[in-house]
Parts: structure tokens; C-alpha cells; sequence
């Protein structure tokens, strides 16, 4: 049931709906066909020792409650209709991160018979994080890129590839110690 409302107070919710979005993404995590290592490194963002539930970002069972579909590796034959159909089941608005290299241009596994490519060929992806595999640093970089994105109320203009700021390599080196 939509809700008849004048304009400012449209605008007041749409604003309250853009404040809850940015504060709490709520991500699902899919594999198209990585090797382990992009799914290592978010299992690893989302431990204690980088706390992600900070920002609000909290990892969902099932699609129905996700606003970010956070995917990794080249999309294979086989995982090509659960990915859509892991994203047909998220309700609008829906964001895609693709994580490793292997989601941007099929990486390693780029022209292999089984292989449908990177995650754009399938989705509108809306940021890539690049790296084999991406640190968790690179990974909360892109869910903020994202954020700060949708904080003006509307879907990246285009698809971005993060680059890590500088002094991020400094910080993992220091993380890894
Ligand atoms: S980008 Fe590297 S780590 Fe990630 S799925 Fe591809 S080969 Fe594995």
C-alpha cells in the first residue's frame, strides 16, 4: 500500500530512507565461481578485528533483507541463473560490489570454456574493487565509496573502480603486524 503524501513531507522521507540506506547496508554474499581467496578476505572484513558492524554493515541470510549484493569471482555457467536469481529476489534499491579481479574481467580464469567473464556481463555492477584477492581495507573502502555515493539519495552515476586512497598501504602494513 503506497502512502498519499505532500511534497516536503515526501522530501523529509525520502531523506529519513537515504539516512537509514547510508547508516545500515545490509550485504549478501555470493561466490560466481571465485577460488576462495576474495571470500577469505570478506570473511576476514567482517571479523572483530576490522568491525564493520561499526558503519551499520551487517552480513544477511537471505536476499529479501539485502541492499548490497557483495560478489566475488567470474561468473561460471553454473552459478550464472542463482546469482540472478539471488538478485532478482533483493528488493529495489539493490547495489553490487564486485570483489577480486577475477569479477571485473574473469582474471585468472578469463576465457575459460565454463567461464561467462566478470559480473557486469551478467549485473549492473556499481563498484569493483580490484586485487588478487582485495585486503579488507580495499573491501570497507568500496562499501564506502558506495555510501558516500548514495548519500546525494541516488545510485552511482556510473560504475567506479576504487582506488585505494594514500597511506592505505601504510595502514596494512601496520594491520599485518
Ligand atoms: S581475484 Fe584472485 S583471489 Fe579473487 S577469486 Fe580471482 S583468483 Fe581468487
Amino acid at each position: 500500500m503506497s502512502l498519499e503524501v505532500s511534497k516536503p513531507w515526501q522530501q523529509v522521507l525520502d531523506k529519513v530512507r537515504t539516512w537509514a540506506r547510508v547508516n545500515s547496508p545490509w550485504a549478501i554474499h555470493f561466490n560466481s565461481g571465485s577460488c576462495n581467496g576474495c571470500d577469505i578476505e570478506i570473511l576476514a572484513t567482517l571479523t572483530p578485528r576490522y568491525d564493520v558492524e561499526r558503519f551499520g554493515i551487517k552480513l544477511q541470510g537471505s536476499p529479501r533483507h539485502a541492499d548490497v549484493l557483495i560478489c566475488t569471482g567470474p561468473v561460471s555457467l553454473q552459478a550464472k541463473d542463482r546469482l540472478l536469481r539471488i538478485y532478482w529476489q533483493m528488493p529495489e534499491p539493490k547495489f553490487v560490489i564486485a570483489v577480486g579481479s577475477c569479477g571485473l574481467s574473469g582474471g585468472v580464469f578469463h576465457g575459460c570454456y565454463n567461464i561467462v567473464q566478470g559480473i557486469d556481463e551478467v549485473l549492473p555492477v556499481d563498484v569493483f574493487v580490484p586485487g588478487c584477492p582485495p585486503r579488507p581495507e580495499g573491501i570497507i573502502y568500496g562499501v564506502a565509496v558506495l555510501l558516500e555515493a548514495l548519500k546525494s539519495g541516488k545510485r552511482p552515476e556510473r560504475t567506479m573502480t576504487v582506488e585505494l586512497p594514500a597511506g592505505v598501504e601504510t595502514l596494512q602494513a601496520e594491520v599485518r603486524q
